[in-house]
């Protein structure tokens, strides 16, 4: 079975063909600059990088593109889409209206088009690219997998805001949380490394990348995780500030003399590591600014790493003990320095590091980095987000 899956945003489609026997990826590649001038594909099979250099005016003449590279003599892998058996789509939030993976259909199209404001930076555009797919395979069968999905396990009282009750059900304002497939990826495949079964596990997951997540899972369930009713929120991200309190923002916007429309973008896209550093969001630049002596570069991570400790000391009270932490996605699988910083100063809860194991160069590995003698195992694990699209999207088809 060959499942491919996609990950639309509101200006490039990501994808990748995988071959469920092997779960390994067949092709994969990158449309980008869709809708705008300069677009390209860059696509990548059978050991060779493909580029194709031509105007991309939407998603439906991107994934045109994608299909007839996927069928090409020389850079395709497959003979015919009839070799495609299904699509998984990624899709950011689902609301209440979906808490598992689903068939797309027109009424699921529908209830889609109701919640695209929940994420308006990303489901409009993951709509783009689902419509862009039934428009040129038709007869496919498509399955959508939600970031959310992992997350809809969270006890009432965690996933709620104290505001009132009858907003909350009138509006469906609460945590939906996001990298949900990220977090159970992971966490299954740390399981598995422990030899132990999920239900026997409580461990904190470590999604840093640019946008950031970290989750507590339970016996394999997601109990509570960072991000809230949107991504902006939890730790400080590349460019988003995380969590911050509501009448800064009021006063902020007052002050600088935004709408609360210009008052969001600014927070989504001005803030986090970029806005602290005022050098840049990407954790690269920032460390080697902070070698530099760049102060400001400095604060931006230790802001990062603060907040992230906070978050795994919280999750370790509300897990009421802990078995292990993971790190992952790609601050979290690249950067000893950050994970040393996260953990640094919580022996006393019986996280001890392994300063040589952790001071590695990311080979795609699973990494244990604990000292032998630590309570709780700490291991780097490499996420793979669009093989759970898959296997979720195969089960379901
Ligand atoms: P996204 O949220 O966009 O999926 P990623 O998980 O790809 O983000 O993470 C992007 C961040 O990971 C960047 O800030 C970058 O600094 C860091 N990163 C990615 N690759 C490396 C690497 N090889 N070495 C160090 N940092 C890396």
């Amino acid at each position: 079975m060959k499942i491919l899956v996609i990950n639309a945003g509101s200006s490039s489609l990501k994808y990748q063909l995988i071959n469920m026997q092997t779960e390994e990826a067949i092709a994969k590649g990158t449309c980008e600059r869709i809708g705008i001038a300069g677009g390209k594909l860059t696509h990548k099979a059978n050991g060779k990088e493909f580029v194709i250099e031509k105007e991309l005016p939407n998603h439906t003449e991107a994934i045109s593109l994608v299909l007839n590279e996927l069928v090409d003599k020389t850079a395709g892998v497959i003979s015919s889409m009839d070799e495609i058996d299904a699509v998984g789509h990624r899709v950011v939030a689902s609301g209440e209206a979906f808490t598992r993976t689903t068939l797309v259909t027109d009424e699921v199209m529908k209830t889609m088009d109701e919640i695209a404001e929940l994420a308006p930076l990303h489901n409009p555009a993951a709509i783009l690219g689902i419509n862009a797919c039934r428009a040129v395979m038709p007869n496919k069968k498509m399955a959508l997998v939600f970031d959310t999905s992992f997350h809809a396990t969270m006890p009432d009282y965690a996933h709620l805001y104290a505001i009132d009750y009858d907003d909350y059900k009138k509006y469906k304002v609460r945590r939906y949380g996001a990298h949900g497939t990220s977090h159970k990826f992971v966490s299954g495949v740390a399981a598995e490394y422990l030899h132990k079964k999920p239900e026997q596990l409580k461990i904190i997951t470590c999604h840093l990348g640019n946008g950031s997540s970290i989750s507590a899972v339970d016996g394999g369930k997601c109990v509570d995780t960072s991000m809230g009713f949107t991504p902006l929120a939890g730790v400080p991200m590349g460019t988003r500030s995380g969590d911050i309190d509501v009448a800064a923002i009021e006063f902020l916007c007052r002050k600088k003399g935004m709408s609360m429309e210009e008052g969001l973008s600014y927070l989504n896209k001005k803030c986090g590591m970029l806005g602290v550093s005022g050098v840049s969001s990407d954790f690269r630049d920032l460390t080697a600014a902070k070698a530099e002596g760049n102060e400001r570069a400095r604060i931006a991570l230790d802001l990062f790493t603060y907040n992230c400790k906070k978050y795994v000391g919280a999750y370790m009270a509300a897990l009421g003990g802990l078995d292990c932490i993971v790190f992952t996605a790609g601050v979290g699988e690249n950067t000893p320095h950050i994970r040393a910083a996260v953990l640094s100063g919580m022996e006393a809860f019986g996280i001890q590091l392994d300063a040589s194991k952790n001071d590695y160069k990311n080979d795609g590995a699973i990494h244990e980095i604990s000292a032998s003698g630590s309570k709780v195992k700490v291991l780097v694990i490499p996420t793979n987000e669009e093989l759970v699209i898959a296997r979720e999207t195969a089960a379901l088809v």
